[in-house]
């Protein structure tokens, strides 16, 4: 025991942990023994044989059995030996050797004092460097490795052959690489490779507060050193890296990104926070537009333009020219713009200008000082506002603005709410409201509206009433008036509320007055705009996931800003689901990055069965995405292309019934969707409809590149009700108008609303009072239904309520869908359809064909011998199906086209209201 050191300990070899394996005794003695020596003054044992003048010497010494810790396939073998110089001996040169062999045998189990020479395998033949002499002792220390052990333990012994040897110490261990941290990633301690691993990967895990988006790996050499780490670990948002650790920003600083950046200092005009911050709110009266980055200052809103003068060379060409300064303020910005309003009064009474009135070069998003105004009447008097507006205007819609309109203008009502308590129950009354001037003198009135209130004992004295104050909008100037209701019945009052801000995304309130929905508290949707920091909104909204949960299959589609995948989610203790997953591709500026998880900021709000479900969202790493349920059948324009004519009335109405509850949902959180069409629709399995596409981007209010004038591409002009384009009127009734195209579309199996008409020639005719026809084989209760949707005056459309009411009806009494709709083939086709694309007739049957998108059927025609359009027009319906027509909607299309093509003497223009 005495010989060698008993130790199980770590023993640091510069920077890498060597393990002694186990307490050495050698207990299988030939020859050797164990003699007691003085070195260097101490006295120790040592194991030692010197025969050195007799022949065929094979003197063997044997450890103890050597467990091995089963990752150490690789130990190091350390001897301290002392070897007597053959010289010193008289007479032994020939049988006198200086060496001794090293060998180790496997085994996996102690086998005691058993020993079999057989059974060792040689290691290393040992030679000392520094031979002892007579008088002076030399130990000499070697070390060898013994390579790719793979059994429980093994033992080493040790051969002479002749020599004199004292074998003073044996250290058996092997190498580790120790615990450490890197790159913001720590290593468990790690068993150092041997020969056939030189180099061990191990995965790491990123310090608290710190992520990384691949798993961090390191290797460890056989020599027990780190090297190559792989994945940076970079310290969360509101942490930085201090000392292999992330620790909080101090206050007044923030870091707004997982990055290895260091927190920065809060930037001008925002707020310190206290430690950990990250971003940093603006002061009161500042503000960042969504172009800023969350990092970068604050900006005050502009002060009012000033010396507004307007001049006219020729009043007679009802034009004049308006020019102003700029605001001496402009809030720290250089993005300042114009816009200017128009009032025209009569009387006492003024209203917006409308669209009768023409600006050059426009009438919002003026960079010059200037603008042209022409269309005006001689005799009217008119006022003119001019605003100034910079980024940040949009989002200051929340606060009071810094003298931005002139003092004259005064802000206007645009909802009521009854504050009386004196009326009887289950009555109807009628409401007008009326201005009254300063002096008292009557001004303008609303036309009259009935509200009843509720029968006894439900809902006490609450009115109810479904009609909207049209007449009484925010058209009226104020500057000389303020509101006063006059009711037709005595006592009641009405309190006039809310402002108006000309920025603000105005809901669906601003159109529709119904008391009983004013009155029930509603869920309503948020604008991740309000947020200063729309990453903020993201994380308020929607959850994060990890990406290492997500896994990506297929690309299945391309959205505004990058691929959409179908993929699988699998969240720790939940159930692996089918999900979609939107992409933002590489190159994406800061401002595109948040428009496109704006999407998941609305959408994480909703939760309704035909609204597509958000999972979640991967923001804090380099590819951001947003996870939705995965709808199998993709969107519902293509579904109903792929399957035309295969579905009865009823299946479609149902699936308008599941859009049009959707967008009640929507527009009962007071959310407008501007982007309504079957395209923005997607079917699952079940044929369930989902309403999608919540992007933000796409329409703008402060975008000058969003309105119809400039660019009319923005607006979707087929989808989109004439007051959103003429002049943006959003509201949940145009998102109705929308609806009744998807109504159309859906019946239509995925037909283009107004085929291949231009944009222009589509506004042309719903100006004309045109509208589209009836599909084929459209109930007529459905298309009256779209009818309704369309009617010009958008305070007499049905709500999202009353169409999922009707619908319901229409499912609930199938009959109710028998009557079909009259219908034109010539215009329901496809325009025209009873001649080719110049007008003239149709050259050949493939070119008709072609024209109603029939082509794939065109050997069909060729192998039944109809090769001219006289055999066409010949054809009965029977015909059709025996050249192979089977599908009842192609059958339709094909039959109907041919009783459009002898029907020459109809008009075209059936579709007219
Ligand atoms: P979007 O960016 O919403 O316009 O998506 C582009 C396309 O990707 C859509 O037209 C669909 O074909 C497909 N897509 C988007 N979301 C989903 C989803 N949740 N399930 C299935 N397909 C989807």
């Amino acid at each position: 025991v005495s010989l060698f050191a008993i130790m199980r300990c770590c023993i640091l070899l510069e920077g890498q942990c060597a393990y002694l394996l186990t307490l050495l005794v050698c207990v299988v003695l030939f020859q050797w023994e164990v003699t007691q020596r003085t070195l260097n003054g101490s006295q120790f044992y040592t194991y030692s044989v010197c025969n050195v003048g007799e022949r065929e010497q094979d003197n063997w010494l044997r450890t103890t059995f050597i467990q091995r810790r089963p990752s150490a396939s690789r130990v190091f073998v350390e001897l301290q030996f002392i070897v007597r110089d053959c010289n010193s001996f008289d007479g032994t040169s020939l049988t006198c050797k200086e060496t001794f062999n090293l060998f180790t045998s496997e085994s996996d189990a102690d086998v005691g004092t058993t020993f079999r020479k057989g059974q060792f395998k040689k290691v290393a033949t040992i030679a000392p460097d520094e031979i002892t002499s007579k008088n002076e002792l030399r130990i000499n220390t070697e070390t060898r490795v013994v390579e790719n052990l793979s059994r429980k333990g093994f033992y080493l012994a040790f051969q002479d052959i002749g020599a004199c040897v004292a074998l003073l110490s044996t250290r058996v261990y092997y190498k580790t690489c120790l615990a450490t941290v890197k790159s913001l990633a720590s290593f468990p301690e790690t068993v150092a490779g041997g020969e056939n691993q030189a180099l061990r990967e191990v995965s790491g895990a990123c310090v608290v507060n710190a992520v990384s988006e691949e798993l961090p790996r390191i290797y460890c050499t056989v020599d027990g050193e780190w090297v190559v780490p792989v994945g940076q670990c970079q310290c969360n948002l509101g942490y930085e890296e201090v000392k292999d650790a992330c620790q909080e920003c101090q206050p007044g600083f923030f870091k707004a990104a997982a990055s290895g950046d260091k927190c920065e200092l809060c930037p001008a005009n925002t707020q310190r926070l206290d430690s950990g911050a990250l971003f940093c709110p603006c002061l009161d009266g500042f503000y960042r537009a969504p172009t800023d980055p969350p990092s970068g200052p604050c900006s005050g809103l502009p002060s009012a333009p000033r010396d507004l003068v307007a001049t006219t060379t020729q009043l007679s060409t009802g034009k004049l020219h308006l020019s102003w300064s700029p605001p001496e303020d402009t809030g720290g910005r250089t993005d300042i713009t114009y816009s200017v309003e128009c009032q025209r009064c009569e009387g006492n009474v003024c209203q917006l200008c409308g669209e009768k009135v023409r600006y050059e070069p426009a009438s919002t998003g003026l960079t010059d000082n200037k603008v042209s105004v022409s269309e005006l009447d001689a005799h009217l008097n008119y006022t003119f506002t001019v605003e100034a507006h910079s980024g940040v205007s949009l989002f200051a819609s929340q606060a009071t603005p810094r003298s931005n309109r002139p003092p004259s203008t005064s802000a206007l009502t645009t909802s009521l709410h009854y504050t009386g308590d004196d009326l009887a129950p289950g009555t109807a009354y009628l409401f007008r409201v009326q201005a009254l001037g300063s002096d008292g003198s009557p001004g303008g009135s609303s036309i009259e509206e009935q509200f009843e209130t509720s029968p006894e004992g439900t809902e006490g004295k609450r009115l109810r009433g479904r009609k909207s104050f049209t007449g009484f909008t925010q058209e009226w100037n104020l500057s000389n008036f303020y509101f006063k209701n006059i009711c037709l019945f005595q006592g009641a009052s009405l309190k006039t509320t809310r402002k108006r801000n000309s920025h603000s995304r105005q809901g669906p309130e601003d159109t529709y007055f119904s008391s009983s929905e004013q009155l029930k508290p509603l869920k309503t949707y948020v604008d991740p705009h309000t947020y200063e920091d729309p990453n903020i909104a993201v994380l308020k909204f929607a959850t994060e996931i990890h990406p290492s949960h997500i896994t990506k299959q297929k690309v299945i589609g391309a959205g505004e800003f990058g691929e959409v995948y179908r993929g699988n989610l699998k969240m720790p203790g939940r159930k692996e689901v089918a999900v979609a997953i939107k992409t933002l591709k590489p190159g994406y500026t800061e401002k595109q990055r948040q428009d496109f998880l704006s999407e998941a900021s609305i959408m994480g709000q909703f939760s309704h069965q035909n609204i597509i479900r958000l999972e979640g969202v991967v923001t804090k790493f380099k590819h951001a995405m947003i996870v939705t349920e995965y709808m199998e059948n993709g969107a519902l324009d293509r579904y109903l292309k792929d399957h035309d004519g295969e579905f009865p009335s009823f299946q479609l109405v149902g699936m308008m019934h599941g859009i049009a509850a959707g967008m009640k949902y929507l527009s009962d959180m007071s959310y407008v969707h501007r982007d309504l069409a079957a395209r923005n629709i997607l079917v699952n399995n079940n044929l369930e409809c989902k309403v999608s596409d919540f992007g933000l981007s796409r329409v703008l209010e402060d975008d000058p590149e969003g309105t119809y004038t400039t660019s009319g591409g923005k607006i979707p002009i087929r989808w989109t009700a004439p007051e959103a384009i003429a002049y943006r009127k959003f509201t949940s009734a145009s998102d109705v108008w929308s609806f009744g195209i998807v109504m159309w579309e859906v019946m239509a199996f995925g037909e283009r609303p107004y085929w291949d008409m231009s944009n222009h020639e589509v506004m042309k005719a719903i100006n004309e009072a045109f509208r589209l026809p009836a599909p084929m084989d459209c109930p007529s209760t459905v298309y009256q239904l779209m009818l309704q949707c369309w009617l010009q005056d958008r305070s007499k459309r049905p709500r999202f309520g009353d169409i999922v009411n009707l619908l319901d009806k229409l499912l609930r009494s199938p009959d109710s869908l028998k009557i079909i709709a009259d219908f034109d083939p010539r215009v329901s086709i496809r325009l025209p359809s009873t001649s080719g694309s110049d007008g003239s007739p149709f050259r050949s049957v493939s070119e008709w064909l072609e024209s109603i998108k029939m082509s794939q059927y065109s050997e069909n025609f060729t192998c039944a011998g109809v090769v001219t359009m006289d055999h066409v027009l010949q054809m009965k319906n029977e015909d059709i199906k025996n050249i192979g027509v089977r599908l009842p909607g192609h059958l339709k299309r094909i039959a109907y086209s041919i009783l459009g093509l002898k029907d020459q003497t109809s008009t075209l223009s059936v579709f007219a209201v």
